[in-house]
């Protein structure tokens, strides 16, 4: 209607439009349900309260609680309350508020609001809303009587609120107050400022604020040098900050499926609702034409962490064609764009990004985290990159160093390949030969750059798969370096196919039938801790850790290998070296049997990555393929590879933490499975009494945060 009359906003309409909408959508309910719209106002409301209910049931909503951890078994509420009407003239209003700047954090009462209209017009974005601070113009008894009440609601509440409020005639009505939804930058600030504000303990703090919502403090913003050589094609709102490149694209499915294979997209909208939820949180930034800093695609992108610029009415539209216009340009689906959430600019090109720096009250809050938590923190990294930044985010440590992830590239590969399809002994040590020297400067640079820290080394555990040449070329490549025929190595790959690699020729079963591959690298460790304890001299303790092991024996066969060349290279150092030997618990069999297994194992690893595959009996790579219908089916409400399954998988870790320490009191305990970064695994870690987490460099603030809240929320139970 509003097109055909060419007008912006509702209001616009004229009571004829109106009356000639209402026919319009009675027909089509008609028309869709066989029976005349209810008109008995006690009937329209129950439909309506059902509608609710049912919402609980629907795809966005279960999806919404996956990501947020909602159990579907909480069920929903309905309120009913009359309502005023923001709609009756020039003197009526609504709008919605919150008493701190939801994006920084900054203390002002910061919100938006309509003259004559509803409170769907503000939160659907349809019209784009006047700031808090005009309604002191347009009616200053109202809004000093709001900023009275907002005050009293924060007090109140000891948290930052979020209210709605609707003006009929002239007169404020409160709908609501909540604790406000918040970026993580603001979650920070206000945790901080109420605590110098005497309003909340740093406790209370600590608690404050949503580890998962830390990931957006870490992640990238432009890169300033390339920032200030980008020309902006025009501006939005600044709606939730943080920096986003790709390439654009217009509907949520295409940002699901395109992030899916791998692109960067940002995802441009005339507005949002909820049924794109899962393409905002595919995206690494949204840009809509309508709507304001409180519409959906606002508030939710501040949820997620997501990067969003909202309200930019310049751009022209033309989805269905595949472009948009800005700026006297055409985009096209697929073109390079840039958003700055904290800005609003807008980049017609990719314009580089770099790391997030974190500091103010991000370390003073972070130093309060860490002076509670009891659960230490290392990271997984295997190269010395990663290793680097998991330090500057606070890692004690490696937890896991996956030592066959370090030849994934280039030359390092065949190496590997070699080493792999070897037939005899010979052959095999030629190939570790080539690799020892990698091996070992890479463990060198690693413990160089850890300056004291300890690292837990994992032997090899490569699944053959991964490994093994495929492709013609690489073959005959191979073939021609190990000097045999295209055919005999092709026989012997064909030889090493297995059906279930996952459950195959893996881990310490690589070991116990060639054990010259642990010797090599039980040389490689050993040599690399002596070099850099020698140059630094600071005695480094090397831990190796031997992988998928099931059986005390199997154990005990590769630490005699282990043993037996780490003693002869250091009793040649005349250096007073110790080293640890220790094992993943990450097969059901070794945690049902690790009071055994402690008896040589001198600490554990949880690798609950294998070990939820292993119990669920279902493939950590094929999961993903089936999981979907037993989420819909709410047969499980988790991915059991992102959270750990505590009641049943978590028995395992329980019970296998509690026969190691019967065993042997001092052994030290530890988790490096994908579970480590995940606060409510971490709080179960904690619960079970685990010396530390590991988990990947950039989730070890949020690891650092979520064992602190364990460890808070324990001493106040
Ligand atoms: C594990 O299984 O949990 C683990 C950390 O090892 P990987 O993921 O390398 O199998
Ligand atoms: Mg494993």
């Amino acid at each position: 209607m509003k097109e055909k009359k060419g007008v912006k906003n509702d209001i616009d309409l004229d009571a004829e439009d109106m009356k000639t909408l209402v026919r319009l959508f009675k027909e089509y309910y008609k028309e869709q349900k066989g029976e005349d719209f209810p008109s008995d106002p006690k009937v329209q409301m129950m439909e309506a309260v059902k509608a609710v209910f049912r919402s609980w049931d629907n795809p966005r909503a279960n999806v919404y609680r996956r990501m947020n951890d909602i159990p579907y078994s909480w069920g929903t509420a309905v309120n009913v309350q009359p309502m005023v009407f923001g709609n009756l003239n020039e003197k009526s209003g609504t709008g919605v508020a919150f008493t701190r700047d939801p994006a920084t954090g900054e203390k002002k009462l910061f919100g938006e609001y309509l003259i004559n209209a509803q409170g769907e017009d503000v939160v659907a974005g349809v019209r784009t809303p006047s700031p808090i601070d005009k309604l002191a113009q347009d009616m200053p008894e109202v809004y000093q009587q709001f900023v009275t009440i907002a005050n009293n609601l924060e007090k109140h509440y000891r948290d930052m609120q979020d209210m709605e409020f609707t003006i009929e005639n002239g007169k404020l009505y409160m709908l609501q107050t909540r604790n406000g939804k918040r970026t993580a930058a603001a979650a920070l600030k206000i945790a901080v400022d109420l605590v110098d504000e005497g309003m909340i303990t740093e406790d209370e703090a600590v608690l404050r604020v949503d580890p998962k919502q830390l990931d957006s403090l870490l992640h990238p913003q432009f890169d300033a040098k390339a920032l200030k050589a980008a020309q902006p094609i025009g501006a939005g709102l600044a709606a939730s900050p943080g920096a986003a490149c790709g390439k654009v694209v217009f509907t949520a499915e295409d940002a699901k499926e395109w992030a899916e294979r791998g692109e960067k997209v940002v995802l441009v909208r005339l507005e949002t609702s909820p049924e794109d939820i899962e393409g905002m949180a595919a995206a690494q930034g949204i840009l809509t034409v309508r709507g304001g800093m409180t519409s959906h695609a606002a508030v939710v992108a501040r949820g997620m962490g997501t990067c969003c610029v909202s309200g930019c009415g310049e751009i022209s539209m033309h989805a269905e064609e595949g472009y948009f216009e800005l700026g006297g340009k055409k985009y096209n689906q697929g073109d390079y764009i840039s958003i700055d959430g904290s800005t609003g600019k807008i980049y017609g090109e990719a314009v580089p990004t770099v790391e997030a720096a974190i500091s103010g009250d991000f370390g003073r809050f972070m130093g309060w985290a860490d002076a509670r938590r009891t659960l230490k923190v290392r990271t997984n990294a295997d190269n010395p990159r990663d290793a680097a930044q998991a330090v500057k985010f606070g890692a004690e440590g490696i937890g896991l160093c996956r030592t066959e992830h370090m030849f994934f590239e280039g030359d390092r590969i065949k190496a590997i390949r070699e080493m792999i399809v070897s037939e005899t002994v010979e052959e095999r040590e030629k190939a570790l030969a080539k690799i020892l020297p990698l091996q070992q400067g890479d463990f060198e640079e690693m413990y160089r750059v850890l300056e004291g820290r300890p690292m837990t080394i994992r032997f090899l555990d490569p699944p053959l798969h991964e490994f093994v040449p495929q492709k013609e070329e690489e073959i005959v490549e191979l073939a021609g370096e190990m000097n045999i025929s295209v055919e005999r190595l092709k026989e012997v790959i064909a030889g090493l196919h297995e059906f279930n690699p996952m459950m195959g020729h893996r881990g310490c079963r690589l070991a116990v039938t060639y054990p010259e591959i642990a010797a090599m690298q039980t040389t490689a460790v050993i040599n690399a801790a002596i070099t850099v304890s020698e140059e630094t001299g600071t005695m480094i303790t090397p831990e190796i850790m031997i992988p998928l092991v099931g059986e005390v024996k199997e154990l005990k066969f590769v630490k005699d290998v282990v043993t037996s060349t780490a003693d002869k290279i250091i009793a040649e150092s005349g250096l007073d070296m110790h080293y640890k030997v220790g094992t993943m618990i990450e097969i059901p069999r070794a945690a049902l049997m690790a009071d055994e297994i402690a008896k040589e194992a001198e600490f554990f690893s949880f690798g609950t990555n294998d070990l939820t595959q292993m119990t669920f009996g279902f493939s950590r790579d094929d999961a993903a393929k089936f999981l979907g219908a037993y989420y819909d089916n709410k047969i499980y409400e988790f991915d059991p590879f992102a959270k750990l399954d505590q009641e049943g998988v978590g028995k395992l870790v329980k019970m296998a933490a509690q026969l190691g320490r019967q065993t042997r009191p001092d052994i030290k305990l530890g988790i490096c499975g994908e579970h480590g970064g995940d606060p409510s695994s971490v709080e179960f870690c904690h619960n079970v009494g685990l010396d530390y987490v590991s988990c990947s460099p950039y989730r070890v603030p949020i690891a650092r945060l979520a064992a602190a809240q364990a460890a808070i929320k324990e001493k106040n139970a």
